[in-house]
């Protein structure tokens, strides 16, 4: 398949097709689980976020006389509280300062603020000269200096007789989750190409595949143009030749001109032979039953058959006889013309292929609804390998021999079509030397 230029390109072009759709739908499937991982990151973090706000909120609100103003107990409750007049301010995570549970892990801080948004206090670690934002929105996600992204929340705290005390931050750093979704990111984009790579394999594997039974008939089909062109050429020829050799005769006799005619007639005929078995194998490729089906009687086919074969059974000295094993005549449904010229193919086979003195015998028979005919001969047999061939169009096994017997290797390609349009089959056994059986089954219609 790969020697033929049209058939690479396309099986590339679909291998290309494949990867690409799948391309498309692997990022966006990708794409699809980044946002997924991301959105579930992000709502852990505000919820856990509002949590130890919330927390806070409840705890600090009671203990709050003044507004700005932080009571001893606001210490108490946050022990690594640092205010701005303390050395600790700016001071980074060491890993060691523990407030509340939630800021044990260093990525937490907590920053209170009086009304008009300066910072008051501190605690957990401080982000670095955090850009100024505006106050009113509840949830904030910020850049320091360093280029750390902090997410935070902003409450509003009272005191405890119900006046603005200023308010609560509880933040977060971000670069557990970005260092997170960056790894995830770096993952996918590697993940993607090697991944289109196995992808663009399979496609150009399953391409090859698929496009595997269409080379084939395209190869059958260019096989067949080719016999078919062969198989005309050589009446042509011959007819040319005769035409050719007779015009350089000058002086005809009347015996010459028979003998020319004669010549032309025979290349003729089987040129229309060829032409009508031809445009019979077309018609029964496009059709699935035989033409004007009618309830056909075995029994007659089998004896005009007989009758018309017995002429060139005696010819060729080879004895013809014909074994009836049913009672009743067995009819089958199908036209009566294809199922003669079906049985009358395979039984001049067999009398061609049998040396005289040979026996063929035809035999008639039912069993299960089917009929069983059988041609059995004790011919030259046919050798094991030819044997899955020989229904092919044009296989001849020895060419030489089926020319000399005016074969064109159609008969049996015929024959097969036939008994396919009947809803039947055909099958050979044969041993080279020693003969072969040709067996057709058909559904029957009726048995009298
Ligand atoms: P052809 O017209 O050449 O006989 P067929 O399609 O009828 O073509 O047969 C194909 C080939 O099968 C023949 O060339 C012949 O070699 C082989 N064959 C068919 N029938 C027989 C038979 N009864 N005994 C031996 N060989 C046979």
């Amino acid at each position: 398949m790969n020697h033929n230029q049209l058939f690479r390109q396309t099986r590339l072009q679909l291998a290309c097709w494949y990867a690409g759709v799948m391309g498309v739908i692997l990022g966006l499937c990708g794409w699809g689980m980044y946002e997924a991982i991301a959105h579930a990151h992000w709502m852990t973090l505000d919820r856990e976020l509002e949590s130890v706000a919330g927390t806070l909120h409840d705890s600090l609100e009671p203990v709050l006389q003044e507004p700005a103003q932080l009571e001893p107990e606001v210490g108490r409750l946050l022990p690594d509280l640092c205010t701005q007049n303390e050395q600790c301010w700016n001071r980074k995570f060491t890993g060691k300062r523990h407030a509340i549970g939630a800021l044990h892990q260093g990525y937490y801080y907590v920053r209170l603020l009086d009304l008009t948004g300066n910072l008051i206090a501190v605690a957990g670690v401080s982000p670095d000269r955090l850009p100024e934002i505006e106050r009113a929105d509840t949830w904030q996600t910020l850049t320091d200096s360093q280029g750390t992204r902090f997410h935070q929340i902003s409450v509003v705290l009272h005191t405890e007789n119900g006046r603005d005390w200023g308010s609560l931050e509880v933040g977060r750093s971000l670069k557990e989750f970005d260092d997170y979704l960056g790894a995830v990111k770096v993952i996918m984009l590697i993940g993607l190409p090697i991944a289109l790579l196995g992808v663009g394999t399979a496609s150009w594997g399953l391409a090859g595949f698929a496009m595997q039974p269409i080379y084939q008939s395209y190869h059958q089909i260019q096989q067949f143009t080719a016999d078919a062109a062969h198989e005309l050429r050589t009446p042509l020829a011959a007819i040319r030749a005769t035409i050719d050799s007779n015009l350089r005769v000058e002086n005809f006799t009347i015996e010459d001109i028979v003998e020319t005619l004669k010549t032309v007639d025979r290349q003729n005929l089987r040129l229309s032979q060829l032409v009508n078995d031809l445009l019979l194998l077309s018609r029964m490729d496009q059709q699935e039953l035989p033409l004007k089906p009618s309830p056909c009687c075995l029994n007659d086919v089998i004896s005009d058959v007989e009758e018309e074969i017995a002429a060139l059974a005696l010819a060729e000295d080879v004895k013809l006889t014909t074994e009836v094993r049913v009672q009743q005549g067995v009819q089958v449904k199908g036209n009566e013309e294809e199922l003669y010229r079906l049985l009358f193919n395979l039984v001049s086979n067999g009398i061609q292929y049998t040396p005289a003195g040979g026996e063929v015998t035809l035999i008639l028979d039912a069993s299960d609804r089917q009929a069983i005919i059988q041609v059995k001969d004790t011919g030259i047999g046919i050798h094991s390998q030819d044997l899955t061939r020989i229904f092919d169009r044009f296989y001849r096994v020895d060419s030489d021999r089926a020319r000399h017997t005016g074969g064109s290797g159609l008969g049996l390609a015929l024959a097969k079509a036939i008994a396919k349009t009947h809803q039947g089959n055909i099958q050979v056994q044969s041993e080279l030397g020693q003969g072969s059986v040709f067996t057709i089954r058909l559904p029957i219609l009726e048995l009298r």
